[in-house]
């Protein structure tokens, strides 16, 4: 096939495009396990505890709070100073302490224990809209449960995800982290599984290959695709060029 057909994958629709970052990074990293490391409880917590700190210092957070007021209700109940001081290790440990003992709350309104196991059986549009109404939970972080923990059809998008799409051309460049959450979504297959591996995908090309600062593109395995790429390089070189599916780069788009 002649490189100027190839080419022509950086044109792609952002919805096909979407499928094809899809399909090669699932090549490149392989599929994500199935099940879940962590209990809702603890996603949801670590998620709100992890913002803007680091996942050693998030756990350390988690682990002495725990191991400072015994269980859920203990956190509750303790003192928020002292709450604060437990998670000292996150970013904004005066802020986080009252939120999570609200989180708590009404969680444990809502269900009668400190369990979001019902959430499963809740529509999606429900448990998205009842998770963002509490204090510091975003659409990432709910998201992020709702497709872990149960695996809902939702794809949650954060900084890395987001930045990975925009550089490819999967969203436009005007496109909030908040927007891309239903642009993204829309453009896949509505299972668990595709959204869960899309999310793990882009998020790990974000954090290892494609930095804020300085993308290691000569590594990347979405050279053919990616609008940035294209920008900066030029055309990639025909063998990762023919990386792209031959359906999308056929005679068809010329
Ligand atoms: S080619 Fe470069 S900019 Fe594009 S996704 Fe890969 S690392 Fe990011």
């Amino acid at each position: 096939m002649p490189v100027s057909a190839l080419t022509a994958a950086y044109d792609l629709p952002p919805a096909t495009k979407t499928l094809e970052d899809h399909r090669i990074l699932h090549a490149f990293y392989g599929p994500v396990p199935a099940g879940q490391r962590r209990t809702p409880m603890r996603e949801l917590i670590s998620t709100v505890l992890s913002h803007r700190t680091t996942h050693r210092d998030e756990e350390l957070a988690y682990e002495r709070m725990l191991e400072t007021f015994g269980d859920w209700q203990g956190v509750v109940d303790a003192p928020t100073a002292e709450l604060a001081h437990a998670i000292r290790t996150t970013r904004w440990p005066d802020t986080q302490a009252p939120r999570i003992q609200e989180i708590l709350r009404r969680i444990k309104a809502e269900f009668g224990e400190y369990s979001l196991d019902a959430l499963a059986q809740w529509p999606v549009e429900r448990g998205l809209a009842w998770l963002t109404d509490m204090p510091g939970i975003g659409l990432k972080t709910a998201s992020l449960v709702l497709l872990f923990n149960f695996q809902k059809p939702v794809l949650p998008v954060d900084t890395h995800v987001h930045r990975v799409a925009q550089r490819v051309g999967l969203i436009g460049p005007k496109v909030s982290v908040e927007k891309a959450h239903q642009v993204l979504l829309a453009q896949l297959p509505p299972e668990a599984d595709v959204l869960l591996n899309f999310h793990k995908h882009n998020y790990w090309l974000g954090q290892h290959i494609c930095f804020f600062s300085k993308p290691n593109c000569p590594a990347c395995p979405l050279k053919g695709l990616c609008n940035y790429y294209l920008e900066h390089y030029g055309p990639a070189s025909a063998a990762d060029l023919a990386a792209v599916a031959p359906e999308w780069t056929g005679e068809k788009l010329h």
